[in-house]
């Protein structure tokens, strides 16, 4: 198995405190794999830096092979990168297909012109039938429930054919059903050769779904392992219960 993602001595500090501190990890292709810790560990810090939404002070980011001196968004979803936010990041005022267009790089002028080619259509149709979502194509992103738009934006960064996905807590807020229907679609497009990095605090979702678990503690991992591994690991109780 190739590494898909290397981490390497990243660092942030927000003033005095260590957000993010020597933190190195990497993420094997084909894996499920989850970066868990208690609260302020540094998840959503490492995550931004990870994606290019935010600047890290120090370390160095190997993406398929090849250095990324400056993670930017963009560049990365084209070299196929993508991820959701814990507030799912969707357009309201743009239709559910609408939406899967845009994900998909087609420009907002297409778009207001109402110029989608067959091929976007055709393309975001198979998405929202594969996602359940068919019937709701032509609703505003705005009138869906909450559970509805974490699954759209699920669905529209795999718009892009991405071969990381990075999930920001895909179950928060969401109702039993749907994160069954959640770990469904993560588990179909994992047998499709999609790999994953999930931030993630549901540990029964974490340890039914992901293998292998990184353990973040004040910025920097101290456990990775299988998920009985970190559950028998006493740094990894420790680091929950000091919290
Ligand atoms: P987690 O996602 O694991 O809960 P975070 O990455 O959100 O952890 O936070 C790590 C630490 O960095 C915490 O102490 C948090 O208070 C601090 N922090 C995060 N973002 C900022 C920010 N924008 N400004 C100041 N401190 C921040």
């Amino acid at each position: 198995m190739s590494v898909m993602l290397q981490i390497d001595g990243l660092a942030k500090r927000f003033g005095g405190v260590k957000a993010v501190d020597s933190c190195s990890f990497e993420v094997e292709e084909g894996t499920i794999t989850a970066l868990i810790g208690p609260n302020g560990s540094g998840k959503t810090t490492a995550f931004n830096m990870i994606t290019g939404y935010l600047k890290a002070d120090e370390g160095r980011l190997d993406f398929r092979g090849e250095t990324v001196s400056r993670p930017r968004p963009a560049p990365l979803y084209r070299r196929g990168l993508s991820r959701t936010f814990q507030q799912a990041r969707i357009f309201p005022e743009l239709t559910v297909e609408e939406n899967l267009v845009v994900a998909r790089g087609g420009s907002w002028t297409t778009m207001f012109q109402r110029r989608v080619s067959r091929k976007d259509h055709e393309r975001a149709m198979r998405m929202l039938e594969e996602f359940g979502l068919s019937d709701l194509a032509g609703l505003r992103a705005a009138d869906l429930s909450y559970g509805q738009r974490k699954l759209l934006e699920f669905a529209s960064v795999l718009m892009s054919e991405p071969k990381l996905v990075l999930l920001d807590e895909p179950t928060a807020g969401v109702n039993p059903v749907m994160i069954d229907t959640m770990e469904r679609h993560i588990r179909e497009r994992h047998a499709a050769g999609t790999t994953f990095l999930i931030v993630e605090h549901d540990m029964q979702f974490v340890m039914r779904l992901c293998d292998p678990v990184i353990v973040l503690d004040r910025g920097a991992p101290i456990a990775m392992g299988t998920p009985s591994e970190i559950q028998s690991d006493p740094k990894v109780l420790e680091a929950y219960l000091g919290s």
